[in-house]
């Protein structure tokens, strides 16, 4: 550990979780004693918190108050967790129109907003109090922890986007609270990789992270041009929001030299698997409750659409929502010794690079993005939209609106498309009333028509 890295441990962060009255720390403490729970006794602490969940959620939340009402329920109707199934299930469109009753950022001093299009195109910004930001971060440094990854460990952040955020608070915290450095990989050239390997070598020894596509991208440029990757020497590298394919984590592993760690999670929830050393994908359980429901075409066998309750947010409940990931439950314990249950995310996720007429490529990610920065403004007016890619040089954005101001959208596409690709592709706009979702079930954002040249294998 360098003097950065301990000046950070037991100076910064400590001052910032006390300035935010966040109590990371100490959460995450209550969860490492915790490590040797038995099932049952995770069973237990799941049912205490959601019959304390549901009793906020009758005083103080509109939207479940009346639906507990409705039903004759109060937190003593839930003798175990089989009794959520007398709660019905949060979609997503439920939650976009009653957002304003699910949510209620006002009862709290403080509240972290949380933005994103997801991966399915309907913009959402969603909040967290402080005891569930907490909470979030502390599963989450619990389970780095697994991989020698603590508070004030060096990551750089890997992102498919131009759109990198800078503000000089912004900067000073993510340089002195979190050492993290975010670099941005779209469009990626060989005229680039000099530099680029130039810039990593300031990161040798950090932690990897960002997605999957992305990282697959510098790995390529390096080896292409002739750079060896594990000469990096990063101690992991953790892919995230886009699916890893077998063949992708070794082609990773074998270019860096290092371990591979996925990790899965959403806006509205935080981190809900992350990847342990022996490879289980463990549940973030002391946070969640999942349910696996029965995707009707899929069998019994199939994979299973994943439904959330969150434990710990008062500012935005939700009750059985249902994420919009198909996945599969992995009943065998695990080496590692680890209680938490385990899931294959092998469904939902898609890391399909978009190609364009130079040559070069972006992660579909981009698209996501073009969402989630608009959201305050031209995001309102989105109800939901999806993007095609007919031809390398020409993209239809198909969008479904909320109000009648199709204009300033179509304008807010055809502008964010200018930027992003300068010129090199072409766009049609298409206003719908519905957009139906593929045969998955799942409404996918992003869909290429071009047929792929070869697999992603390396
Ligand atoms: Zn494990």
């Amino acid at each position: 550990m360098n003097w950065k890295e301990r000046f950070i441990r037991t100076v910064s962060y400590p001052l910032y979780e006390k300035s935010r009255g966040l109590t990371i720390r100490s959460k995450l403490h209550a969860l490492e004693a915790g490590r040797n729970r038995t099932p049952s006794e995770i069973q237990d602490l799941q049912l205490r918190k959601l019959r304390s969940l549901i009793t906020d959620c009758g005083a103080r939340t509109p939207y479940y108050r009346e639906m507990l009402e409705r039903n004759g329920l109060t937190a003593d109707s839930f003798q175990s967790l089989a009794d959520l199934s007398r709660l019905p299930v949060l979609t997503k469109s439920l939650l976009r129109e009653n957002r304003e009753v699910i949510s209620q950022p006002g009862l709290f001093p403080r509240t972290y907003c949380h933005q994103s299009s997801g991966s399915t195109g309907d913009p959402k910004v969603l909040c967290a109090d402080t005891e569930a930001e907490s909470f979030r971060m502390a599963a989450l440094f619990r389970s780095r922890r697994w991989w020698g990854w603590d508070i004030g460990s060096p990551v750089l952040e890997i992102w498919g986007t131009y759109h990198l955020q800078r503000s000089l608070m912004r900067n000073i915290r993510m340089s002195w609270i979190e050492n993290r450095f975010r670099f941005s990989a779209m469009r990626l050239t060989d005229a680039s990789a000099a530099e680029t390997w130039k810039l990593f070598r300031k990161h040798r020894g950090a932690y990897v992270r960002g997605y999957v596509s992305s990282i697959l991208g510098i790995a390529r440029l390096f080896e292409e041009s002739g750079r060896h990757p594990a000469e990096l020497g990063f101690r992991a590298v953790c892919t995230t929001s886009e699916r890893l394919y077998d063949d992708q984590r070794r082609f990773l592993e074998s270019a860096f030299r290092c371990p591979v760690i996925d990790e899965y999670g959403a806006s509205e929830v935080g981190i809900i698997a992350f990847q342990c050393p022996s490879g289980g994908m463990h549940l973030m359980e002391e946070n969640l409750i999942a349910e696996f429901a029965d995707l009707p075409q899929a069998g019994p066998d199939g994979p299973k659409r994943l439904i959330l309750t969150e434990l710990n947010n008062r500012a935005t409940p939700l009750l059985r929502y249902e994420i919009g990931d198909l996945v599969r439950p992995d009943p065998e314990p695990c080496a590692c010794g680890s209680a938490l249950s385990r899931i294959r995310v092998d469904i939902g996720r898609d890391s399909e690079m978009v190609r364009l007429p130079d040559g070069s490529q972006v992660s579909p990610v981009l698209f996501c993005h073009m969402g989630q920065y608009s959201f305050f403004e031209i995001g309102r007016k989105i109800r939901q939209y999806r993007i095609i890619q007919k031809r390398l040089d020409l993209f239809e954005v198909e969008v479904v609106c909320r109000t009648e101001d199709q204009a300033d959208v179509e304008s807010y596409f055809r502008k964010a498309f200018e930027e992003d690709f300068d010129g090199l592709v072409r766009l049609n706009v298409r206003f719908r009333d519905s957009i139906p979702p593929d045969a998955s079930g799942k409404h996918r954002m992003f869909i290429s028509e071009i047929p792929t040249g070869g697999s992603e294998s390396g």
